[in-house]
């Protein structure tokens, strides 16, 4: 199984970083989690395109981790040789979004269905399924579990579970640590948090910034969740605020005072084998 930080970004512009997406390749199966600024461009960059995407995973409705679904949707639908649906997976709400996008992109798709009459007769296919914590379910031969999160009052947040020939990864999303977050991660080979730097954001005299604090797990609140859910490797993204070129060595340091095991960051298309 092959976890590749696509965007490794937050809300707050960074030329270097794009926003939080996450790919999994296991099986044959190529999996998307969360769509966040630029995702599409790191898709490329990883290799793979919308087209050959198995599933899109959504952790949770924040903009930052849906901005760029709408480029999944028109770059899926405008390189498919015949309707191909593009299969969504995500909390409730998730289809409200999506009928969105597709009301937005409403002027686009006509121009295209009225330009290409003969090679482009569908419209784009987006087939949403809401998730409820608990829920399992199959991507060709990788099985997924959903757990709740706590990311109030963002509300609902998901954890999602792959597994696949032994080998598991948790995509954490955002949110602090809880018990099912906890349940979750059990055991797994990989567990991917969102986190932040607590000392960094504090240094920043900002009300709106500092209100962050408390609903994003915190470099050493991920450590801590990794350990006392037996997790093998931690992998850290969607740094905030963004990691700079040379940090990398004092964000994992924070990270192994609480957690023993490898420890996994980087720049946009850092990629790590389980
Ligand atoms: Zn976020
Ligand atoms: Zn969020």
């Amino acid at each position: 199984m092959e976890i590749t930080l696509l965007g490794t970004g937050s809300p707050l512009p960074d030329p270097r970083r794009g926003g939080p997406a996450t790919l999994i390749r296991a099986g044959g199966q190529t999996i998307l989690v969360d769509a966040g600024r630029a995702v599409v461009m790191r898709l490329a960059g990883a290799g793979t395109l919308p087209v050959l995407l198995n599933a899109v995973l959504i952790t949770h409705l924040h903009s930052d981790h849906i901005t760029d679904l709408n480029d999944v949707i028109t770059s899926h639908w405008v390189m498919t040789g015949q309707e191909t649906p593009l299969v969504v997976y995500g909390p409730p709400g998730t289809q409200t979004v999506v009928d969105g996008i597709l009301m937005m992109l409403g002027p686009d798709i006509s121009y295209r269905l009225a330009h290409h009459t003969d090679t482009l007769t569908y419209k784009p296919k987006v087939v949403v399924t809401e998730v409820q914590p608990g829920a399992t379910f199959a991507i060709g031969n990788v099985q997924v579990k959903v757990a709740r999160t706590h990311h109030q009052p963002v509300e609902p947040t998901v954890a999602f579970r792959l597994e696949h020939d032994g080998k598991s990864v948790v995509l954490g999303g955002d949110g602090i640590p809880c018990d099912t977050l906890d349940e979750i991660c059990a055991g797994a080979d990989a567990y991917v948090q969102t986190v932040i730097r607590e000392d960094l954001v504090k240094l920043i005299n900002n009300k709106r910034f500092l209100d962050i604090l408390d609903y994003h797990s915190t470099v050493e609140q991920a450590a801590q969740t990794a350990t006392k859910a037996g997790v093998k490797k931690l992998i850290l993204t969607h740094y905030v605020p963004s990691m700079q070129p040379g940090q990398e060595d004092e964000w994992r340091a924070f990270a192994a005072k609480y957690f023993n095991g490898e420890i996994v960051l980087g720049d946009d298309l850092t990629t790590t084998t389980i």
